[in-house]
């Protein structure tokens, strides 16, 4: 089928997509200043087709969040909390295991564990949750800790991030999830996330992880102050990290959300940003498996829509969200493993489910079996 293209600019862009050819600096500006969604949806979609056919995956898992008390205090942020503020929080070791199982009715594959940079929890306190974790729950996937925290661990550990990365994956860290990226653009982050690692030390705690054998996600934060530019300079250089180490397994673009945060009177994103966001980051990071639409960020109704503008992934069941929510996100806090099937259906998709790296998961009422 013939697509029309209603934006000259894009052919020569569709020509490439079609060739199979990488997309420059000046295509990605492009794309993102189109306002032919519905061509760039054409070309996600077959950049995604060609990968994935026609399924689209999802997992059954957890979020915890151990602690909001965190010493950087990022503007865009409306999770992270002061020691003394009285809203603050931090578990304990016992409440980390008993989170992890409380409502244990679907067997559940992943353990999604982020939280703020705790003054006071050490490397070694960590260490022990994790350990506690594989112990209760052998059979689930620890992703467990940002670069941002794995950095913050490592400068209060005073030891490298290598040796850092090496002690979390002995106690039982199985991968890392991709938050704290935001937008590498430092002209940015000044504003946005000023007491931050930066962008390139960020990609530098990510290559060390990969080359230990600890795969992660990626994210990038949009709908703030940042310009196509510089959504397009993060973009090219996760695809740069990925040509080294191949350690990325999805991309996961992140509306920025302002309740709450010191930026709240920047407007939310929109649906067409949402979804162009989907569909160039599925035709920019053509190294990356898997573009996933995080339902929590997007709503569901956009991350279903999604399906069909490059992304093959809705994240997870999720259960207890609190880090968007904290921010606005009137989305529900989970969804049913069967909620999760419908979207994906009604999008004509089929579904599968996955475990944290994409292996195949066959279950039954109360237990599942990956296949390797
Ligand atoms: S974004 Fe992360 S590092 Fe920044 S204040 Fe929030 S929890 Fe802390």
């Amino acid at each position: 089928m013939q697509p029309i293209i209603n934006d000259a600019r894009l052919r020569p862009i569709l020509d490439k997509v079609v060739a199979g050819e990488r997309l420059s600096f000046e295509d990605g500006v492009t794309l993102y200043r189109s306002p032919d969604l519905l061509a760039l949806g054409y070309m996600a979609n077959l950049v995604r087709e060609r990968r994935h056919g026609n399924v689209t995956y999802f997992n059954v898992n957890r979020h915890i969040n151990p602690t909001d008390v965190c010493v950087a205090s990022c503007r865009l942020c409306a999770f992270g909390k002061r020691v003394k503020d009285e809203r603050a929080y931090t578990m304990s070791l016992e409440q980390v295991w008993e989170t992890a199982g409380r409502g244990w009715s679907e067997a559940i594959t992943e353990f999604h564990i982020v939280g703020g940079l705790h003054p006071e929890l050490t490397l070694d306190w960590y260490c022990e949750a994790f350990r506690g974790l594989k112990q209760r729950f052998p059979q689930v996937h620890l992703k467990a800790l940002t670069m941002v925290e794995i950095a913050y661990l490592a400068h209060r550990t005073k030891i490298t991030a290598g040796e850092t990365l090496r002690r979390l994956k002995d106690s039982g860290v199985d991968s890392l999830p991709g938050g704290g990226a935001e937008i590498f653009s430092e002209r940015v982050r000044r504003i946005i996330c000023d007491h931050k690692i930066d962008g390139s030390q960020w990609l530098d705690v990510a290559r060390q992880a990969h080359r230990i054998g600890l795969q992660s996600n990626c994210t990038m934060l949009y709908g703030h102050i940042e310009t196509e530019e510089d959504r397009v300079d993060h973009l090219v250089k996760l695809r740069e990290l990925q040509e080294e180490t191949g350690g990325f397994v999805t991309f996961i673009p992140l509306a920025f959300h302002p309740d709450n945060t010191p930026l709240r009177h920047i407007p939310k994103t929109t649906g067409f940003d949402d979804i162009r966001n989907i569909a160039v980051s599925r035709l920019m990071l053509d190294n990356i498996p898997h573009i996933k639409a995080y339902w929590v960020m997007m709503t569901p109704r956009i991350a279903q829509i999604a399906q069909r503008f490059g992304s093959d992934d809705v994240d997870g069941t999720v259960v207890e969200e609190k880090i968007y929510h904290d921010a606005g996100a009137t989305t529900t806090q989970s969804l049913r493993r069967g909620e999760l099937l419908r979207l994906i259906r009604e999008a004509g998709r089929e579904p599968e489910e996955r475990d944290t790296l994409y292996r195949p998961v066959v279950r039954s009422e109360t237990t599942f079996t990956v296949l390797v």
